[in-house]
């Protein structure tokens, strides 16, 4: 057998670090690795794989499409792509969709839709406001856009126009907003800043203040969306709508695309402004289309909430048996446990070690993010597996 791990090293250049397991074959919930050591996968690819691995609705798609047309030129019209966006709007409160191939680009067209917006309609105003802790991408503008110095100091200069301010403050955005202002760019709940859910009046205030000022509301849903907090969207939980909204993730349910949408009002780009080959190319559209409409027809959104709260209570359980856990947070199945010292990383390898994939989202805290199709037997399951993996620490 090759030993992956060290051509890894020789051929593929560095840009984090890795769990040393070589995955090799998905299936639902299971993953396994090259060894053919099995594991309950509760990262799902950074929660992408919505249907989990290798769903037969998925491969169904993949494979008829690849045999009939896998991509042509943005020239001409395709049918998947129509049919995602058909899809995406009826289901939502946006009107128009741009189909990319990544969360990143998603992000940067929407700040690209509402800088054009800002230059025609709001004077040429240019600025967005996002938040401390966001995530948006790894595009130099997203690392801009990105409120962590962390992703920020190895790239500077970075691009103008972004002011980060803290999350889950209006008082942060009333006072960060000027005349230059077009748009405030935020997670409705934020994923790799560690799960942080804000207040429940907070995107509320911040949809008010938008409107107060003219300027756009762009909800970052790459991660909240496509029923992973369960319902379709997270914003339908906060009785708000965006402007402009961004999907990536599950929205494939593996493959790699992205989308930005938004309400007719907004869509003032003319033909050439933006652009891109392979964005909404009909191999990942009809896998988009079928990974919103097996979501939608099977009402996994209510599987996502019966689950999520189950999955909820029996991590609060593990907390009241083990009090070195100081917070469990998050909603629908994006959860996250936070400890009162660093050891999330001890505790991913120990969860590998006994079968299960969890993520480390900060050195004192582990996200979940499992497939949205688990029930609850696969959260026992996890559950046995962290049980025994705290076990080992001392209160
Ligand atoms: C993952 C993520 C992105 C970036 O997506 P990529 O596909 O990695 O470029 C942007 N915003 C949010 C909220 C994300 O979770």
């Amino acid at each position: 057998m090759n030993n992956w791990q060290e051509l890894e090293k020789k051929y593929y250049m560095k840009t984090g670090n890795r769990v040393p397991v070589t995955l090799v074959r998905g299936e639902g919930a299971r993953i396994w690795d090259d060894a053919g050591r099995e594991y309950l996968d509760f990262v799902s690819g950074w929660a992408v794989n919505s249907l989990g691995h290798c769903h037969p609705a998925l491969v169904k798609a993949l494979t008829e499409q690849a045999k009939t047309l896998v991509q042509t030129s943005n020239q001409f019209y395709t049918i998947p792509q129509i049919q995602l966006a058909q899809l995406l709007v009826e289901n939502s409160c946006l009107d128009k969709v741009y189909v990319c191939n990544s969360g990143a680009e998603a992000c940067e067209g929407a700040v690209k839709l509402a800088r054009r917006y800002g230059s025609l309609k709001l004077n040429g105003a240019y600025e967005i406001i996002t938040a401390f802790n966001s995530f948006h991408g790894r595009t130099l503008a997203m690392t801009a856009a990105t409120g962590q110095v962390k992703f920020q100091v190895p790239y500077i200069p970075l691009p103008l126009g972004f002011k980060n301010v803290e999350y889950n403050s209006i008082e942060a955005v009333r006072e960060a907003t000027t005349e230059h202002t077009c748009a405030v760019m935020l997670e409705p709940i934020q994923g790799e800043g560690g799960v942080n859910v804000p207040d429940e009046d907070y995107l509320a205030s911040v949809r008010a203040w938008c409107d107060e000022k003219g300027i756009l509301l762009i909800l970052d849903e790459i991660q909240t969306g496509i029923g992973r907090l369960g319902t379709l969207f997270a914003y339908e939980q906060y009785g708000i709508e965006p402007d402009i909204m961004t999907l990536a993730k599950g929205l494939g349910s593996g493959v790699p695309i992205g989308a930005f949408t938004a309400k007719d009002e907004v869509c003032v780009f003319v033909p050439g402004e933006h652009g891109s080959t392979f964005g909404g190319n009909p191999l990942t559209c009809a896998a988009a289309c079928a990974t919103v409409s097996f979501i939608i027809e099977n009402d996994i959104t209510a599987n996502v909430r019966k689950v999520g709260q189950y999955f909820t209570g029996s991590l609060n359980n593990l907390q009241k048996k083990y009090p070195f856990i100081t917070d469990v947070r998050g909603r629908g199945l994006l959860l996250a446990i936070e400890f009162d010292r660093e050891i999330g990383q001890d505790m991913l390898n120990a969860c590998l070690e006994n079968g299960l994939l969890v993520n480390c989202v900060k050195p004192d805290a582990l996200r979940f993010m499992p497939p949205l199709i688990i029930g609850n037997s696969e959260v026992d399951e996890a559950l046995g597996i962290l049980d025994k993996s705290l076990s080992g620490i001392d209160s």
